[in-house]
């Protein structure tokens, strides 16, 4: 059985699952839009999704998670 870290408030940007900061940014600097496409060629919606860390794709929201 996994280790449970607990759920985490999670944005999909692109392919890759970051960690949120606030409701215009992530742990790793990244900026989005709140329920609006992050760009032209990614049409899909920005909405918050609970998970688990890991769950969480990029590296850089991670590594300063566990800081
Ligand atoms: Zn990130």
């Amino acid at each position: 059985m996994a280790k449970y870290y607990g759920d985490i408030p999670c944005i999909k940007i692109g392919d890759k699952i970051h960690i949120t900061v606030n409701a215009t940014s992530c742990l790793c600097g990244k900026k989005y839009t709140y329920g609006k496409p992050t760009s032209r060629n990614d049409l899909s919606s920005s909405n918050i999704i609970w998970r688990e860390l890991e769950a969480v794709s990029c590296d850089v929201c991670k590594k300063k998670y566990r800081q």
